[in-house]
């Protein structure tokens, strides 16, 4: 854009009675490739860390990816959806699906929480690992890796498919029962939708190689360690599980993909996400977990919303409202 033509604090200010004029100035800032100061593109906030009672926790980036908007209520006439989106200055046709993957420092053992997409899934994800190394940490040093369930942004990350061999190498894993048997029998193939078939074949390619490092989780309220519960929450797939974390008298809830949007999942927990596989299922467990957090005033973890996805729950109405957490800590 010609010098002349980008606004000056001055003329933003005499433009502010006008708003229309507002957006296309902003559009043009930023530096094409080749001016003498380029733009560096990609977003870079890689890990966010944070203490819970003695627990170290940091949030790792897997980066992030877009998905259709008509995936976000399949119950819904889509004028509801598409309104909901632009009163909150969303783009209505694609949302970007934030990766926040919890990594757990107790003190004796490093427990990562789903391992991302990998380099097949998503182009613009498949980021854990250099974040990872970022933070200060290396693939070797995890301890125990919990699978909250089987789908590709959680767990295509397990295999480095160029060694053929666990990117995590010393890790144990743990995965419900339900979720281990729906993705590595057929079942998984059979019941999937055919936009979503996919994701049985990437589950084949990383769950069956770990069949003797993995604890299939039979019983809800299972303790991985000591003060991190696994709790079973079904209905986005059949085996969906969410960690309880505890130390120090604080509460973090690792909810997955109970909840996947910061006013959909919230504001209308009754609207039903097409990734969800069996969505009256999920819906029940969508409003008891954010009951829960509501009530116990605990901090949670979402896992697809702005990084680094923490937060809580406060009611609002009939319903809930999401309150993101990331200005109570210093940096
Ligand atoms: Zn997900």
């Amino acid at each position: 854009m010609p010098a002349d033509k980008v606004m000056t604090r001055r003329s933003l200010l005499g433009a502010a009675g006008t708003a229309g004029l507002l957006l296309p100035a902003l559009g043009g800032l930023s530096a094409p490739a080749n001016a003498a100061a380029p733009a560096k593109g990609p977003q870079v906030p890689g890990f966010y860390r944070f203490k819970l009672g003695q627990f170290e926790i940091t949030i790792l980036s897997d980066g992030s990816y877009e998905l259709p908007t008509t995936l976000m209520a399949s119950n819904r006439p889509r004028e509801e959806l598409t309104s909901l989106l632009a009163e909150n200055f969303l783009p209505t046709e694609t949302r970007t699906s934030h990766v926040n993957i919890p990594l757990i420092n107790t003190g004796s053992e490093l427990i990562l929480v789903d391992v991302g997409g990998g380099p097949s899934w998503q182009p613009t994800a498949g980021r854990l690992t250099e974040n990872l190394r970022a933070a200060g940490y290396k693939p070797e040093d995890i301890d125990k890796v919990v699978l909250t369930h089987g789908h590709p942004d959680h767990i295509w990350g397990l295999i480095d498919e160029f060694e053929e061999a666990p990117r995590f190498p010393n890790a144990t894993y743990y995965i419900s029962a339900r979720e281990w048997d729906f993705w590595t029998t057929n079942e998984a193939a059979e019941k999937l939708a055919d936009a979503f078939k996919g994701f049985a074949v990437g589950a084949k390619n990383h769950l069956p190689p770990l069949a003797e490092k993995t604890t299939r989780v039979t019983k809800s309220g299972t303790e991985i360690a000591p003060g991190i519960i696994a709790e079973f929450t079904p209905g986005h797939t059949p085996g969906h599980m969410s960690l309880i974390v505890n130390s120090g008298g604080q509460t973090l809830i690792v909810s997955a993909d109970c909840v996947t949007h910061p006013y959909v999942s919230f504001q209308h927990p009754g609207w039903w996400p097409r990734t969800d596989l069996e969505q009256d299922v999920a819906e029940g467990t969508r409003r008891k977990l954010l009951d829960m957090a509501a009530t116990d005033k605990a901090m949670m973890l979402v896992y697809h919303i702005s990084f680094p996805g923490l937060g809580h729950v406060a009611r609002a109405g009939n319903a809930y409202r999401w309150v993101p957490a990331m200005w109570q800590w210093r940096i």
